[in-house]
């Protein structure tokens, strides 16, 4: 059972601020195409200037790795795994690349389905636990590296071709990503870089919680269908506001109910004074026309054209019919050539 308490309220004045507003989407010149390119080469010379990597590991302390499946459930949603299984069947892929793979769980399902995959993520502590499963249980077609989405092509090696069918980053991971100069450079470099991962034509799945829902009501929607806990799950939220009043960062504070008998069995010490696992996640809050026109400047997509290869859905459903979703699931096609200044198709 997963329970949102009610909000705290914490002020903090960035260096900067842009507004993290819900505008509509608005239309794209083709020259935006560049335009995000140089802004790309412009973050990564920054990033590289001002930090190694894009955020800090917040699963650094191992204590949500160590409870992360549980907190997922035995097994996803069964929706969850049906609607990626079929996505990707329907886009022909077979080569994927899952760059928020956590302790591995979608990765390893698409094992199973018999897709081959190429799995990496920040944390080594999540990546252990990975690479655990995959020895326990022998699965073969399954590669995992260590690899920050701002420095993506770099880390996962000349090894790694950059021809993968689909790229999928789920579980809310995206918002990790935090925005400390308030202009969504290292956002737009990491979609830049999920995107040069692809072969022409091939798709880029991820996802969001509804943050215009939480920002809104303080709270998440009630019903959660990515994580299944059946231990008691109590999440706190707390948000960070700029001098502006907009939400800058939303923090969870979970607090899981840990069995007795799994505290043993996990070899959990709680020093016997409670039965609680806390963790904190920080997240940048995505509203969705938002970060619908982010995604679409990066993949040159003109911004109101309803005809263009993005489709979103709400919990897996179709946005008419998905009332107040828990979250948006995007998935945005690579052009399958692209013209290049000299006039030829790469
Ligand atoms: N997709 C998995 C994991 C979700 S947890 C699932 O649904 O279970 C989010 C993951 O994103 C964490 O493992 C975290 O380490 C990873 N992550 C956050 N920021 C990252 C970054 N900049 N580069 C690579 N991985 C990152």
């Amino acid at each position: 059972m997963n329970r949102m308490a009610p909000i705290h309220e914490k002020v903090v004045t960035p260096a900067s601020s842009s507004a993290a507003s819900n505008n509509p989407v608005t239309p794209l010149k083709e020259q935006q195409l560049l335009r995000v390119k140089n802004a790309a080469r412009e973050a990564r010379k920054a990033g590289s200037r001002t930090s190694s990597i894009s955020g800090p590991d917040q699963y650094k302390d191992g204590v949500a790795a160590s409870v992360w499946e549980e907190y997922i459930g035995e097994n996803r949603e069964s929706r969850y795994r049906e609607w990626l299984i079929s996505t990707l069947r329907k886009h022909g892929a077979v080569r994927i690349l899952d760059v928020a793979c956590g302790t591995g769980v979608d990765s390893r399902m698409l094992v199973s389905a018999g897709f081959h995959v190429t799995s990496c993520d920040l944390s080594n502590n999540m990546l252990q636990k990975a690479r655990d499963t995959k020895a326990k249980k022998n699965l073969k077609n399954w590669e995992i590296h260590l690899a920050d989405w701002c420095k993506l092509p770099q880390q996962l090696g000349p090894e790694v071709h950059h021809d993968f069918d689909a790229v999928i980053c789920m579980g809310n991971s995206f918002a990790h990503l935090p925005d400390e100069l308030d202009k969504q450079e290292k956002q737009e470099l990491a979609i830049s870089n999920f995107r040069e991962m692809l072969r022409p034509g091939g798709i880029l799945i991820i996802d969001h919680r509804n943050f215009d829902y939480i920002v809104a009501n303080g709270k998440a929607p009630s019903k959660n269908i990515y994580y299944q806990s059946t231990w008691q799950t109590q999440v706190d939220t707390s948000f960070e506001r700029n001098d502006l009043g907009e939400v800058t960062n939303i923090i969870l504070d979970y607090a899981m109910t840990v069995p007795l008998e799994v505290q043993i069995k996990m070899g959990l010490d709680l020093d016997g004074s409670h039965d609680q696992v806390t963790f904190q996640l920080t997240y940048f809050p995505h509203y969705l026309s938002k970060f619908s026109r982010l995604l679409r400047r990066v993949f040159g997509l003109t911004i109101d054209d309803a005809t263009a290869p993005h489709d979103i859905s709400g919990d897996f459903l179709p946005l008419d019919v998905a009332h107040d979703p828990a979250y948006y699931i995007h998935v945005i096609t690579k052009e399958k050539t692209i013209e290049s200044s000299d006039g030829c198709e790469r």
